[in-house]
């Protein structure tokens, strides 16, 4: 069987990580078996377009590397289809489904009605009051069908919906969760054409994945409830269904579904803090998948390599901020650091601590400061402040630890001492640093801790800090010796 899989979004203007990572599996399903992995948008609920959102979407799967073979690209920012299966937008499809319902509605499998709201919302009342889920009581069914196509004409108002054969259990295998029945009785006449005369959901997503012959269909949980009413419609169609997949949702720490109340959870957002790619990647692929192998480590050609249906699970993983910190913080230290400084520079410029024209110019510099403090980032947007304490001339000592090293007896000589050294050196680089410090050693009897520690709060103002040297070869002469100076001379 030739696998096509789809991952089919409905715009809503950002994208959830919980999609990010159903888009990612589809994509990974698909390389792993030859297959074609598809973007569908699924725009047919008009209530909730957002502008751009499709647009936006493309740029994260862009982004995030999890890229389709066909549907919707972006060409010069305008929106472009490939594949033979199209349109990919559905709300260009109407038609199509125009034909198939009235399939449906001459094989009695669908019906018009014409409840009103009024009547429906009061039929919800009543049930509920009762105590009753609420569904629909099958009003409209046994209207005769020439009646109701004459009533249609005459531009009354209606949808059409499914009609469910009674008390019939409905049974599909998961390829997760194995066999899965449900019960007709526990089911609603779906609406498959709104008043507005686009499909709903239910409807366009089995016409599309029959139509685009899509093989498995693997998406969130909260869709096994609806999986009953499709596998009917491919019934009443005579079509064969796909497999399906569907994916534990991601959970917060309390375990419930993970959701913008709770901080970030749209890729734009972490794109947007500079996380990297590959690591939110390898992140959420471990979130409702393990691995065959004991690592948690994998690159995209590696989690094609080893992903696998088998090994999804039923139940979801906790999205855990400091896990995925710790994983994009590995990937930052690997990081080539010119593209690290690439997407510094985005925050800089965004906090104002340099401008368009000192890009190129401080580009090396600021180059040097990522290198040195990259195994301190959890993300990318965290370096302005590093960057912002390389700028400063004079150093504050806060800290209580700082406070008390720089009031011991020996350091305002060995500052001095360091600062005079320090300014007569030709060659400003770590190396020649490093001697003066070694020179100081010896000719001052101090060493280790009172010796380095001195220095390091004279130079920066605190006990923590980056690999000392390169961070005064960072700094430069006349800032290392300014900032010695102003600490000197409250001494
Ligand atoms: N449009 C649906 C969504 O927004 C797709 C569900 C499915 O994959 O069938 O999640």
């Amino acid at each position: 069987m030739t696998v096509r899989v789809r991952f089919a979004p409905s715009p809503t203007g950002f994208v959830h990580i919980g999609s990010l990572r159903t888009a990612l599996y589809n994509y990974l399903y698909a390389k792993k078996n030859n297959g074609k992995y598809i973007i569908r948008v699924e725009d047919t609920d008009r209530t909730r377009l957002v502008e751009d959102a499709i647009e936006g979407m493309i740029r994260s799967m862009e982004w995030a590397g999890v890229i389709h073979d066909e549907g919707p690209f972006l060409e010069n920012d305008h929106i472009v289809q490939r594949g033979e299966y199209g349109s990919y937008i559905q709300s260009e499809r109407l038609d199509t489904y125009k034909k198939y319902v009235d399939e449906l509605i001459d094989s009695g499998h669908a019906y018009y009605c014409f409840c009103t709201k009024e009547r429906l919302d009061d039929l919800r009342e009543n049930q509920r009051a009762d105590g009753k889920t609420s569904r629909y009581d099958g009003h409209c069914r046994s209207i005769d069908i020439e009646e109701a196509k004459k009533r249609v004409e005459s531009g009354e108002e209606h949808v059409v919906r499914l009609k469910l054969p009674e008390n019939r259990d409905i049974v599909f295998e998961d390829l997760v969760r194995g066999k899965v029945t449900f019960n007709t009785a526990d089911l609603d006449d779906q609406v498959l054409i709104k008043t507005d005369g686009y499909p709903t959901y239910h409807f366009a997503v089995i016409v599309d994945d029959h139509l685009m012959e899509i093989s498995h269909i693997i998406r969130g949980e909260e869709w096994l409830s609806s999986t009953p009413k499709h596998v009917y419609l491919y019934e009443a169609f005579g079509w064969e269904a796909p497999k399906y997949v569907h994916l534990p949702n991601i959970l917060n720490s309390e375990k419930k579904k993970l959701s913008k109340r709770h901080g970030d959870v749209a890729v734009e957002d972490f794109n947007r803090k500079g996380y990297l790619p590959e690591a939110l990647i390898n992140y959420i692929a471990l979130l409702g998948w393990s691995p065959d192998e004991e690592r948690e480590i994998f690159s995209m050609e590696e989690l094609i390599e080893h992903f696998s249906i088998e090994r999804v699970s039923k139940s979801g993983g906790v999205f855990d901020v400091d896990k995925l910190n710790w994983m994009n913080n590995h990937y930052i230290k690997e990081a080539d650091d010119d593209r690290l400084t690439e997407l510094a520079m985005r925050y800089l410029l965004g906090s104002g601590i340099i401008d368009d024209e000192e890009i190129t110019e401080k580009y090396e510099w600021i180059k040097s400061i990522v290198s040195l403090v990259k195994e301190k980032l959890d993300y990318m947007m965290q370096i302005t402040p590093y960057v912002q304490e390389f700028l400063t001339e004079e150093v504050v000592v806060e800290e209580e630890e700082a406070k008390e090293i720089i009031k011991m007896d020996h350091v305002k000589d060995l500052l001095t001492e360091f600062k005079v050294r320090l300014n007569d050196l030709e060659l400003f680089e770590a190396a020649e640093v490093k001697k003066v410090i070694k020179s100081l050693q010896k000719d001052l009897g101090i060493k280790g801790k009172d010796l380095f520690m001195p220095i390091r709060v004279g130079v920066t103002g605190t006990v923590h800090g980056s690999d000392l040297v390169r961070t005064i070869e960072i700094l430069g002469k006349d800032k290392s010796v300014k900032r010695l100076n102003s600490i000197i001379d409250k001494l």
